[in-house]
């Protein structure tokens, strides 16, 4: 007789298990939620999404292209069109010989993160991530069967990478790939060229792919993007993540790019043949139309963040509790709260209870942000003013 206790089911994977680690991080974001629904006013300030829709005649394209008939399977690794658009993109950016060969589209920044994990580690294989971190990072690369081990950055070096600690943790941990991320989530930080040019150098010295997410890259608030993909010899060993989702309002449409050498975008593509099966093609038609637009809608959707940026530091700029790491690049702020003696997790919940102030705590964001809470500039300007004057209110009775 087939026993139906539970200690003889089938037991899940501790693949997918594992994956349910990053608990504390999502506590404000899921107690802010609960207050909304019970009909209590919140500001939330949280998650990395517009205060606005996706632009009109983006929708207009995706409706004219669903009514048109593209509503079956479309190709899977990208129509010819997008793949084009993607390809010229980034070639118009960084000066390096791109075609559509070189691009596999993906459903999302975040699908793009994990196929390029994939496609470059072996199961127990080491993949580093730059501390902070988007927090997504441990958990995708554990869904791969890939092992993350964090490379720390330090708030006085800007929280850029130093070449030393990669060389370290690549030797201790024999990794086989980095994961970068500029303009940074959660810190800001855009890499300049030299930290690029030492974090390349360190790829080439320990025989690493670089993965680099780019999805912010038309949120720059100081200096230059600069592509890593674009230095000497790095074409050949880099996969770029890129995606619509911040630089054109397109969060729900699901659409995102890996670039790079075309042999490893072919067998990208296997996986997403047996994974994704590709994206629906009406979303793709709407990606390419807004591509198409350019320059001029990628800096119509990022204004507001650059305006509430400069507004968020002349509001904190009158207060000496909170220091704060003034973002170069991305839809953040990343404020120190150590001057008020508390955690980020505990400084965001007493936030939540006592001003209805919803944040991220940094910890969420690797070991390199504890101390720290993610501001996202997601609100309406009067709103965030104000809600960052009784946040700073909140810290100075904090720190007594
Ligand atoms: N990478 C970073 C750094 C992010 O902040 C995000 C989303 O917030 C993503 C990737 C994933 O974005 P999407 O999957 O919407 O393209």
């Amino acid at each position: 007789m087939p026993s139906h206790s539970p200690e003889h089911l089938p037991k899940l994977s501790t693949r997918i298990l594992d994956l349910a680690s990053s608990g504390d991080a999502w506590a404000v974001f899921s107690a802010a939620r609960e207050m909304v629904a019970r009909g209590e006013t919140v500001v939330e300030l949280t998650i990395g999404e517009h205060d606005f829709k996706t632009p009109a005649e983006i929708l207009d394209a995706m409706d004219a292209s669903a009514r048109a008939g593209h509503t079956g399977y479309a190709a899977i690794s990208g129509t010819a069109a997008l793949r084009q658009r993607v390809a010229e993109r980034v070639a118009a950016r960084t000066g390096v010989a791109t075609g559509p060969e070189n691009v596999l589209i993906t459903p999302g920044g975040q699908a793009g993160l994990f196929a390029a994990h994939m496609g470059v580690l072996e199961p127990g294989q080491t993949g580093l991530c730059i501390d902070p971190y988007y927090a997504t990072y441990p958990g995708t690369i554990r869904a791969t069967g890939g092992r993350p081990v964090m490379v720390p950055t330090r708030a006085g070096d800007g929280f850029r990478p130093r070449a030393s600690a990669i060389a370290d943790a690549a030797c201790a941990h024999g990794a086989r790939s980095l994961l970068i991320n500029t303009p940074n989530n959660p810190t800001g930080a855009i890499y300049d060229r030299a930290t690029l040019e030492e974090i390349a150098a360190a790829c080439v010295d320990h025989g690493l792919w670089l993965i680099s997410d780019e999805v912010y890259d038309s949120m720059i608030w100081e200096g230059e993007h600069l592509s890593p993909r674009a230095l000497p010899g790095m074409a050949e060993r880099t996969l770029v993540v890129g995606s619509m989702s911040k630089a054109y309002a397109m969060t729900g449409s699901r659409v995102g790019w890996i670039v790079g050498p075309e042999a490893a975008i072919d067998s990208l593509t296997n996986l997403a043949i047996n994974t994704t099966y590709g994206l629906p093609g009406f979303i793709q038609d709407a990606a390419a139309f807004a591509l198409g637009e350019g320059a001029a809608l990628e800096a119509r959707v990022a204004a507001p963040f650059r305006r509430r940026r400069a507004l968020a530091l002349e509001v904190l700029a009158g207060q000496s509790v909170l220091r704060i790491t003034p973002a170069q690049g991305a839809m953040y702020l990343l404020l120190d709260i150590r001057a008020t003696g508390l955690s980020g997790q505990d400084f965001a919940l007493r936030l939540l209870e006592e001003e209805h102030i919803a944040v991220m705590p940094g910890e969420g964001f690797g070991r390199a942000a504890a101390g720290h809470v993610r501001i996202a500039l997601t609100v309406d300007d009067a709103v965030l003013a104000e809600a960052l004057t009784r946040l700073a209110g909140f810290a100075a009775r904090c720190a007594g």
